[in-house]
């Protein structure tokens, strides 16, 4: 799936339609000693078992990339899930 490069829209701070660049998003690498890591493992030892429930199967294969867009005039960013499904990964043109 291809995204464009550059997106007309809304900007929330400028209260109006600018140009925005986009980026997409990708999700930065968990540190293993995190807090909630180390509460979650905390748990589990032992007996009585997860604390969370088991994730259900996800049957839709795409998945909907989330993008960055910055606008050209103020410079703020804003996170949006574009809302078409790719089953390929998303690559901007
Ligand atoms: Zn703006």
């Amino acid at each position: 799936m291809k995204l464009p490069p550059k997106i007309r829209t809304y900007c929330p701070n400028c209260r109006k339609h600018t140009e925005h660049d986009v980026k997409l998003d990708r999700k930065g690498k968990e540190r293993g000693m995190n807090r909630g890591r180390r509460r979650y493992e905390a748990v589990k030892s032992g007996y009585g078992g997860s604390p969370r429930t088991p994730k259900k199967p996800n049957y839709k294969i795409g998945k909907r990339p989330v993008i960055i867009l910055t606008c050209n005039e103020c410079g703020k960013k804003q996170q949006r899930v574009y809302a078409a499904r790719s089953k390929k990964r998303a690559e901007i043109e």
